[in-house]
């Protein structure tokens, strides 16, 4: 066995282990100057079958993978790239279609009249390929729940800080939001208002005619609540049963009470419709007022101030707005 012999096998030993098929390709002619053949197997073709020609291999590429094929192709034979390299699917035997890799190169690429060897090997990558495809999918299924559950959260989230009779805020909401607000106001020496707005005699009105008249009222205040509102900037909230809070961040004192006072008079002009057919009834609220004009404050705080000027409203004969003051 002399050299040339010893290295065809070492080379064909080597292949072999790396699971390569070796291929040849005349560039001139455009012809098949050593088959596949592991390849050809693995499609399960008959070992006789001729591929002779590079176009009919082509043919057995997935019409999908071919654009791809042919811009690598075409990228090394122009010089463009080091190495042709192309992922693609071919057809079996049987029609299913099977995942293989090619590598490939120009010999003898500087001297132009040899330059007609195309050689370079193919692998299957099937396994591969399809543990890719099914992580993709597995990704896919992820990241369409991750979607899902980021919706249902954000639903929740809604749902936990919104009243559910009026859609107004919660208290709870509220009270998050005031803290906030009451940090901001200490950063930018901002005016912080708020209205704790109560309906009046409320019990009455249940008592008289029924929880769902009642509830009609609640709702009839708290769109008179959000109809003051700057949207984006101020927050009405249901604190309670028939108990509100508009918030009004950058407000003074004397704005907060204009607004409350034109609530009053809104709410004092509206008329809910009872079930008796054609009657409505009319309703007041009273407005307690308080605003923290920069120094330190808690939120909680600012809300009981706003509370005893509420109590001062009830006592005044109700249907009126209080402020409170420090010194009273
Ligand atoms: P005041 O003018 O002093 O505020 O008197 P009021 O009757 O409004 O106050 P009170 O606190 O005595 O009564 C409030 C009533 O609100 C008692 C309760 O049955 C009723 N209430 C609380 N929550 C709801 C609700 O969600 N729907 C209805 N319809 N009534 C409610
Ligand atoms: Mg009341
Ligand atoms: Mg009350």
């Amino acid at each position: 066995m002399d050299d040339v012999d010893l290295n065809r096998d070492r080379l064909a030993l080597a292949l072999e282990a790396a699971g390569l098929d070796l291929w040849e390709n005349n560039l001139l002619t455009g012809e098949v100057s050593r088959r596949a053949m592991k390849t050809i197997a693995t499609l399960g073709y008959p070992e006789e079958e001729q591929w002779t020609c590079v176009e009919q291999i082509f043919q057995l590429i997935h019409p999908d993978d071919r654009p791809r094929v042919q811009q690598a192709l075409d990228e090394h034979l122009s010089g463009r790239t080091p190495q042709y390299r192309a992922e693609f699917r071919l057809r079996a035997q049987d029609g299913s279609w099977l995942w293989f890799a090619n590598y490939g190169k120009i010999m003898n690429r500087d001297n132009p009249s040899l330059a007609q060897r195309f050689v370079g090997v193919t692998f299957n990558i099937d396994d591969r390929k399809r543990k890719e495809d099914e992580l993709a999918q597995i990704n896919q299924q992820l990241a369409e729940k991750n979607a899902l559950l980021e919706r249902y959260n954000t639903a929740l989230e809604r749902l936990a800080a919104t009243d559910s009779l009026t859609g107004l805020a919660n208290r709870r909401r509220l009270m998050e939001l005031g803290a906030n607000e009451c940090k901001r106001t200490a950063r930018f020496s901002h005016d912080l208002s708020l209205l704790v707005v109560d309906i009046d005699c409320f019990k009455n009105i249940n008592d008289a005619w029924g929880h769902q008249v009642g509830d009609r009222v609640i709702c009839a205040v708290a769109d008179a609540c959000t109809g003051r509102i700057r949207t984006g900037l101020d927050t009405a909230a249901r604190v309670g049963g028939e108990e509100f809070v508009v918030l009004l961040p950058q407000t003074k004192l004397t704005s907060a009470c204009a607004v409350a006072e034109s609530l009053r008079q809104t709410v004092a002009n509206k008329q809910v419709p009872t079930n008796t057919a054609g009657t409505s009834i009319s309703f007041t609220v009273s407005v307690g007022v308080a605003t923290w004009q920069g120094h330190a404050m808690s939120f909680d705080q600012l809300f009981n101030n706003a509370d005893k000027a509420l109590y001062r409203a009830k006592q005044a004969g109700r249907n009126n707005v209080q402020v409170w003051d420090e010194a009273a």
